[in-house]
């Protein structure tokens, strides 16, 4: 994956978040290290995103959990590569810059 092409995929995920309703949620119980859950199978109304921020690869997670939203019918094992590639190609500003995002515009009284 190029650089350009890690830029792509993070325009898709930007895109995802200002046109679906998504609530971002951290919980220590879960089996998973993230999941994401959305209504009748269309992210478009509404959904939730839970990650464990105890368990490793915590930013991982949740670049893993925003692709299955940006696409629901991609497979697991397509997710699993592109954010092993998006992890390594993103720079510490845009990983940081979409943290941000998601902290100020999807969690409830943050
Ligand atoms: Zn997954």
């Amino acid at each position: 994956m190029t650089k350009t092409q890690a830029g792509t995929w993070l325009y898709k995920i930007y895109k995802m978040l200002s046109e679906i309703t998504m609530q971002f949620q951290l919980n220590r119980k879960l089996v998973d290290h993230g999941v994401a859950m959305c209504y009748n199978n269309d992210p478009k109304l509404g959904a939730v995103m839970v990650v464990d921020p105890e368990k490793k690869e915590f930013l991982g997670t949740i670049i893993h959990e925003c692709l299955h939203l940006v696409d629901w019918k991609m497979p697991e094992t397509k997710v699993a590569k592109l954010e092993k590639q998006l992890m390594r190609k993103l720079t510490d500003r845009q990983l940081t810059n979409l943290l941000k995002r998601i902290v100020m515009y999807h969690t409830k009284g943050a």
